[in-house]
């Protein structure tokens, strides 16, 4: 056995021809190590990509004490207990134009939102909240000292690490990054998938259909996901069902990516060729996943000299190679990326509005919409669900998933449903 297998042969529950999802994605996530390349970009191109390094403070953040309102600034040794408290307005602080002078006893500042507090000011009262009598301005009963205001580097100090290295950047994190006057970023360089189709019967758009044949829709699908993943995709089209040319081709994608993933041809009548072909390039880990749609879905690693780059074969049915996709290869891609931890999927328990039918032993994943009558949120099957009907992909913003162990399931039982949005 490789080391590789070896790894995987420790795994409790491990059955590489009938694995379960959960455990096929944790032995995958075990497997697997993020690409060594990093890069340094702007920021705005730093959006989706992962943090190779983590970002550092250099600055206290906020940079002064400020007020988080606009009101009064005050000392709060000057504040009465119990009672009103009459001070007289000596100034104005715009929010960019701090004021030098100190505010002495007795005194208090008209001051803005984000304003610097002056010298000696503490605390910041609500315009809402005082009444004015000339240049005297009248505080009620019950204020706290230190209240409205945001102190230096009470979010940050400088020095501190404001991001953790594995931290995908979305639009809160460039502008947390803004915020500390920093303009670029160490990301982890994009992943490179090279990608084909595979089946005699399948065409390209833009060329005419013969009888017989189907359009080629996973190549599409593919990009897509790829593309949303912010991998370097490489597509090296449709490839013929000939074990020399389908040999010869993941050699060559093998050469010049991180990693390959196919569509069609491992199959049940051909799991044992593709299985036999990957054993000669490389290790299969896995070939049968128990999951519904999906269970022919390969994983393994082909090796070319000193490079090499990791296997996703995945089935030709358009539904089965997205949903084995989303299940098993995005975390992998994601770990790969650099993503660290890499989310565990996100289920959530509603209502389903119809009865499932359903058999135990392999978890399903069906394709659902996820809708509030304004009362409570339910879920239901789109209408067609064979694992050919890309449109149940289309029409669905979620995945119903079954356990293995599940049966049927009754109209009004709750399901756990994993919601596309965040995931697609
Ligand atoms: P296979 O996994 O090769 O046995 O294919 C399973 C089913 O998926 C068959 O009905 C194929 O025609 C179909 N299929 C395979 N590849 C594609 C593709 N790229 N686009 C659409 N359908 C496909
Ligand atoms: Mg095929």
């Amino acid at each position: 056995m490789l080391p590789l297998a070896q790894h995987f042969g420790r795994q409790a529950g491990y059955t590489p021809q009938d694995l379960s999802p959960d455990l096929g994605r944790q032995l995958i996530l075990d497997t697997v190590e993020p690409v060594s390349g990093v890069e340094c970009v702007p920021l705005r191109e730093a959006l989706g990509r992962i943090l190779a390094r983590p970002v550092i403070s250099p600055i206290d953040v906020p940079p002064h004490d400020n007020s988080a309102m606009d009101g009064y600034g005050l000392r709060s040794a000057d504040l009465a207990a119990q009672a009103e408290t009459h001070l007289k307005v000596v100034g104005q602080v715009l929010a960019g134009h701090p004021l030098d002078t100190r505010i002495g006893p007795g005194q208090a500042v008209r001051i803005m939102t984000g304003a610097r507090l002056p010298a000696g000011v503490d605390t910041v009262v609500m315009q809402e909240r005082v009444r004015l009598d000339g240049d005297t301005v009248i505080i009620p009963a019950g204020q706290h000292g230190g209240q409205n205001t945001r102190r230096q580097g009470e979010e940050l100090r400088a020095g501190q690490p404001a991001l953790a290295a594995g931290k995908l950047l979305r639009p809160a994190e460039l502008g947390l990054v803004a915020s500390l006057g920093t303009g670029e970023v160490i990301v982890r360089r994009r992943l490179r998938v090279a990608m084909f189709s595979t089946g005699d019967e399948v065409a390209s758009v833009g060329t005419p259909i013969q009888p017989g044949q189907i359009y080629d829709s996973n190549r599409y699908t593919l990009f897509g996901m790829l593309t949303r993943l912010g991998c370097e995709v490489i597509d090296l089209g449709l490839i013929p069902d000939v074990p020399e040319t389908l040999e010869a081709t993941l050699q060559e994608a093998a050469a010049m990516a991180d990693v390959v993933i196919t569509s069609g041809g491992v199959s049940v009548g051909d799991a044992d060729f593709t299985r036999v072909l990957l054993e000669r390039l490389g290790e299969v880990l896995f070939w049968k996943v128990a999951m519904k749609p999906g269970r022919p879905m390969a994983f393994g690693r082909i090796d070319q000299g000193t490079g090499g780059a990791w296997l996703f074969g995945l089935p030709g049915n358009p539904v089965a190679a997205m949903v084995t996709f989303y299940q098993l290869v995005r975390p992998a891609l994601l770990r790969l990326a650099g993503m660290d931890p890499v989310p565990a999927p996100v289920l959530l328990q509603v209502p389903c509005q119809s009865p499932l039918r359903k058999n135990p032993g392999r978890t399903e994943y069906l394709r659902g919409v996820l809708a509030t009558d304004g009362t409570g949120w339910t879920v239901r099957p789109t209408g067609g669900q064979g694992s050919a009907m890309l449109s149940s992909m289309a029409e669905a913003n979620c995945f119903i998933v079954l356990d293995a162990r599940q049966g049927n399931v009754s109209a009004g039982e709750t399901v756990s449903v994993q919601i596309l949005d965040g995931i697609v």
